[in-house]
């Protein structure tokens, strides 16, 4: 374990230079959104999650962590104040850069934590490909929904939605400050047709359907903006779902320096 701090941007070059040697060229970057998440979290959610998640894990591992991507692709909640959408195009460029860049130091893997669920995974896996093929590193996309489907169902918080109680629990559990959990209000899937964004439900789905507007606007009469219910939230839920993750987290490192 380092007692230094694993954030790239906390370093001096010199400790860069000897860090990418003790990790084997293994890096993080944690990539979330600024994005509504009802009347009871902050808007930075998404990256908070990926963040906390990602720090845990370096430290137990010893290897860095690059400054987060704080955005992600948020169109259907700019209904709501806070949010900030970047285009996927844009995205996919900006990570292709830092990725770029640290390679050109001698980093070779790349872990790319999620906290923005599906609709940043699309554009993460372009992002994976291109920098295989074109600069021969390897790149791995963690997202906490299909890393935690062995633990989900015994922890009864129901399926994923947006500030439902998978999220509180995590954020009530790592950021308590910042949770305002007495404002919760829930809003329980409807059973929608042939489609789940949650990777652990068991039937068949469709593989994506975009939320619109108008469907946001649903979501945030009913609820402020959630989706879920985070009624069933707890820090100790929180917990265990985080332990998990980091355990899992560091388990993917050490595949990558093995490879
Ligand atoms: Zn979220």
């Amino acid at each position: 374990m380092t007692t230094t701090s694993p954030w790239l941007q906390n370093l001096t070059w010199e400790d860069i230079e000897k860090q990418i040697e003790v990790s084997k060229g293994t890096i993080i970057i944690p990539v979330g959104s600024t994005e509504q998440h009802g009347p009871h979290l902050p808007v930075g959610t998404d990256t908070m999650v990926a963040n906390t998640l990602a720090d845990d894990a370096a430290r137990r591992a010893n290897i860095l962590v690059a400054p987060p991507l704080w955005f992600g692709w948020s169109p259907h909640h700019m209904v709501l104040p806070g949010t900030i959408t970047i285009r996927p195009e844009i995205l996919i460029e900006i990570t292709s850069d830092i990725i770029g860049s640290l390679q050109k130091h001698g980093f070779k893997n790349f872990i790319l934590v999620n906290g923005h669920r599906i609709v940043n995974v699309t554009w993460m896996q372009i992002v994976g490909e291109r920098a295989k093929r074109e600069l021969g590193v390897q790149v791995v996309i963690f997202d906490p929904a299909y890393m935690s489907k062995s633990i989900i169902k015994e922890m009864v918080w129901g399926p994923v939605g947006l500030a439902e109680a998978i999220e509180g629990s995590h954020m009530w559990y790592r950021y308590p400050d910042l949770v305002k959990m007495d404002r919760a209000v829930d809003n329980p899937h409807p059973a929608r047709n042939l489609y789940s964004v949650d990777p652990a439900y068991p039937d068949d789905t469709l593989c994506y359907v975009p939320s619109s507007a108008a469907e946001m606007t649903q979501q945030v009469e009913a609820a402020g903006g959630t989706s879920g219910e985070p009624s069933k939230a707890s820090a100790e839920g929180g917990q265990r779902y985080h332990e998990h993750l980091v355990e899992r987290l560091v388990e993917v490192i050490a595949m990558l320096q093995a490879a």
